[in-house]
């Protein structure tokens, strides 16, 4: 069967990487979860104390990160690799999530990124999920998907996730990181956020993980027939 490559972008804990991994799984894709990426670039700044505000500084420290995906038997997805660590489990902590869309934001940092992101494309049978897949990673792709969901269950779904490891969290800080990520993501100069003209959007506030995988099949089997 033709192997395409599918975008998936949307707002924050709209559930992007639930129904990628699902469809990698369903059509023996490669997931790519491009915002891990920019999580581990985040990491690194923070552990490192780049000064993200000074381009040179940024230029400088980029050379010295090497990011890898490695395939996780027991997850059955990717871990993030960042000079050689594991840092997957890192990467998703509340501090990170508090600066990574600043960061996202810098020109080089995406440019960094959306090269690499770009050559992991030229094999086809990809699902990538974050912000500007559609828009400017993979403008030609087959098919791409905007996914959106009321805030509400959003932040709830969420704060269930992150209540598992940190159970001292609250659901305004959830809140609060979620609608700042979106703000700064929608309205950053470069990439921001929005649909492309060609996506199709999923409203998964009432759907639940089979409905919107069953929905995104049939999107899917539609394009490659
Ligand atoms: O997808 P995730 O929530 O892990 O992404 C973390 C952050 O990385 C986003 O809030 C956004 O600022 C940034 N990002 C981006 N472009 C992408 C993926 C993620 O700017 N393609």
């Amino acid at each position: 069967m033709k192997k395409i490559i599918i975008t998936i972008d949307g707002y924050s804990s709209c559930g992007k990487s639930t129904l990628a991994r699902q469809l990698a799984a369903e059509l023996n894709y490669t997931f790519i979860d491009s915002g891990a990426m920019y999580r581990a670039i985040t990491l690194y700044f923070l552990r490192n104390h780049v000064n993200w505000n000074n381009a040179a500084t940024v230029a400088s420290a980029l050379k010295k990160i090497s990011l890898e995906f490695v395939f996780n038997p027991a997850k059955g997805s990717s871990d993030m690799y960042m000079n050689g660590e594991n840092v997957e489990v890192m990467i998703r902590e509340m501090l990170i999530s508090e600066n990574v869309s600043a960061i996202a934001a810098i020109a080089e940092v995406r440019t960094f990124a959306v090269a690499q992101q770009q050559k992991m494309g030229v094999a086809s049978g990809i699902v990538m999920d974050g912000r500007d897949i559609g828009t400017t990673v993979f403008p030609h792709a087959a098919l791409k998907l905007f996914m959106t969901a009321d805030i509400a269950v959003r932040v709830q779904r969420r704060y269930k996730e992150l209540m598992l490891k940190n159970p001292g969290i609250t659901i305004e800080e959830v809140k609060n990181n979620l609608e700042m990520r979106d703000y700064i993501d929608t309205n950053r100069e470069i990439s921001p956020l929005h649909k492309a003209d060609d996506a199709i959007v999923i409203d998964n506030t009432d759907l639940t993980m089979e409905q919107q995988l069953k929905k995104a099949l049939k999107l899917v089997h539609e394009k490659i027939k």
